[in-house]
């Protein structure tokens, strides 16, 4: 907790002063109810830490985060496709600090549940009552044979926003009119399954206006993916001749890459790219391994109705590290499994049990600028995990005017707005 102890005596520099609640800070607060330390500020980690917030103002709130700010990446893809600046991404922590949450802008680097214990880049360790671990996505870089760490450079993942989104962009733009862009999609799960089909759609839009001899192929690793006939029809009717989808079973997967020809191999064949977007399979940020809270998977099974893990009690784990059934890997889920994490932790700080709950999620696809689509469901707790209840009126028909489709387009655009002010504003 914040009181003093002797297992750790280190104020990490730059930190002394600021009521951040190390192991050993000399500063004593009025007892709180209980320590939550917070690991990773995206969608999840943001979220939780101002909705615990919101519940209590008795509870010691620290959000461990290395990164000043936060890049997001829903929209990203419209940056790639040159519609959108990247600062429109970016997000800081003031709103947070504002709450009473302590932010600490360091990595951990391991947890000691047995000591209650998250230690720290620079040596020094917070002690939680309760830990909330929310680090979102690592790259299985090597999965697919020749896609290593310094392959990423070439041939970009753009999987997490930043560089790697300039990067693709800039790659895009410096192609020459009349080149091939490959991008490689893999099996499930993954991060957002339907922001592949949208990244392809954008790029087609912007080799459409600006590059219109150029074709883009997708090779993917799966039959089927979510909005799959909304937009192959759209597909259809905006990019047609530009756009080829080959899935698995027309040699879509990708059995090998060679970053320095760029050159994409498949069990059917080799595609010669001008800029290849290589999407690899992924796994929980590392942190969850370290602490004992993946499974065989690489991901982290936790209990639906409080986001504790299964493997580590007091250990809760959300957003696209979390194994949620039904649930995608969104931010919008992110969002959502945060609050009911949130509630949970406060009920059971309070000795009481965490209450039954569902969950929604809304996710949106830009197939063009002024043309998106919807899909929206409702999930609860059955049999250990998340399933799909109900899916709502909202998603969209595949068969409509222009104007719904415009319409579809700026709901994802306030959406954006209304979930980033909320968490970060
Ligand atoms: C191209 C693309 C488009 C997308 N579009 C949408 C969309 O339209 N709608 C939607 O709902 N979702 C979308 N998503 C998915 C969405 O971005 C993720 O589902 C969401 O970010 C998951 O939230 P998270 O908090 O789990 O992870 P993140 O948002 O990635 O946050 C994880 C945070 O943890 C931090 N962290 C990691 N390890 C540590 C550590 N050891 N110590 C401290 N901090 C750590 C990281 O720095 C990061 O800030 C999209 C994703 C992509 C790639």
């Amino acid at each position: 907790m914040i009181t003093h102890t002797a297992r750790h005596s280190a104020v990490p520099t730059g930190l002394a002063g600021t009521g951040t609640p190390f192991i050993g800070a000399p500063r004593v607060l009025a007892r709180p109810a209980a320590a939550i330390v917070i690991v990773g500020g995206g969608f999840a980690g943001a979220t939780c830490a101002r909705e615990l917030r919101r519940q209590s103002d008795r509870l010691s709130i620290t959000l461990v985060e290395p990164n000043r700010r936060f890049t997001a990446c829903p929209s990203s893809n419209e940056v790639i496709a040159g519609l959108r600046g990247m600062e429109a991404q970016e997000f800081g922590y003031d709103g947070l600090k504002r709450d009473g949450i302590s932010i600490v802008q360091q990595d951990a680097v391991a947890v000691d549940p047995r000591a209650r214990l998250v230690r720290l880049r620079d040596g020094s360790a917070l002690h939680y009552t309760r830990l909330v671990l929310a680090p979102g996505i690592d790259l299985r870089l090597g999965a697919i044979p020749g896609y290593g760490a310094a392959a990423v450079d070439l041939m970009p993942h753009a999987w997490k926003a930043g560089p790697q989104t300039m990067l693709l962009r800039r790659q895009l733009d410096a192609m020459d009119d009349g080149g091939l862009v490959v991008i490689s999609v893999p099996a499930n799960p993954f991060r957002c399954p339907p922001a592949p089909y949208e990244r392809a759609s954008l790029i087609a839009h912007f080799l459409k206006t600006r590059k219109p001899r150029s074709k883009l192929i997708v090779l993917d690793a799966k039959d089927a993916f979510p909005s799959q006939r909304q937009f192959q029809a759209a597909w259809q009717d905006l990019y047609p001749g530009l756009l080829e989808w080959v899935p698995l079973s027309s040699g879509g997967a990708v059995t090998d890459v060679d970053p320095a020809a760029k050159t994409i191999h498949t069990d059917r064949g080799r595609h010669r790219a001008s800029v290849a977007n290589i999407i690899p399979p992924q796994k929980a940020g590392a942190i969850a391994r370290l602490a004992g809270v993946t499974d065989r998977t690489g991901w982290c099974p936790i209990d639906p109705i409080s986001f504790e893990s299964r493997l580590q009690p007091d250990i809760h784990v959300i957003g696209d590290a979390a194994i949620a059934g039904a649930l995608p890997k969104s931010a919008f889920a992110a969002n959502s499994q945060a609050k009911v994490c949130a509630t949970a932790i406060a009920s059971l700080v309070r000795g009481l049990p965490p209450a039954d709950h569902q969950l929604f999620n809304t996710s949106y696809s830009l197939m063009a600028p002024d043309y998106g689509i919807s899909i929206a469901s409702v999930y609860r707790p059955s049999n250990g995990q998340f399933a799909e209840v109900v899916k709502l009126s909202g998603t969209s028909p595949l068969v409509a005017p222009r104007t719904l489709r415009a319409n579809e387009a700026r709901n994802a655009a306030s959406w954006f707005r209304t979930v980033t002010s909320a968490v970060f504003g």
